[in-house]
């Protein structure tokens, strides 16, 4: 599937739709989701035109991979899901595709916590 360049979160990254930031890196974007499906939702994005996981973790650099994943733990630190540091638990989860139900098609990681979130995220 190719990239399209003018999905929502390429046009959040390039400042034209309003974002509620968490943290950034030089790789990644980290925001709150605008229909929150727990206390904490936040939405972890690469800068870089990946349309899924697959297409992230196949072609995304060392040094994107790893400021990804950075950005993750930094938010889920800030937002208190560290089990390292008490929390109660957290879900992580990224939709690809149509059978994963992606809405759209810019790579991202759903960080949830905040209650219990069940068997699965419904
Ligand atoms: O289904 P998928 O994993 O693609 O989910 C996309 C998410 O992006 C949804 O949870 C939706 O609420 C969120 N979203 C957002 N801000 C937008 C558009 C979508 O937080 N402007």
């Amino acid at each position: 599937m190719a990239y399209d360049p003018d999905n929502i979160f390429a046009r959040i990254l390039r400042g034209e739709i309003p974002n509620d930031t968490v943290a950034e890196n030089e790789h990644a974007l980290a925001f709150r989701d605008i229909r929150p499906q727990a206390p904490v939702h936040v939405l972890v994005i690469p800068r870089g035109a990946y349309v899924s996981y697959d297409d992230f973790a196949a072609n995304a650099s060392d040094a994107e991979i790893a400021g990804f994943h950075r950005l993750v733990a930094q938010v889920a630190r800030s937002e208190g899901l560290m089990l390292a540091e008490g929390s109660a638990g957290f879900r992580a989860i990224t939709n690809a595709g149509e059978h994963g139900v992606q809405e759209v098609p810019h790579f991202h990681l759903h960080l949830l916590g905040g209650r219990p979130l069940g068997r699965m995220l419904a």
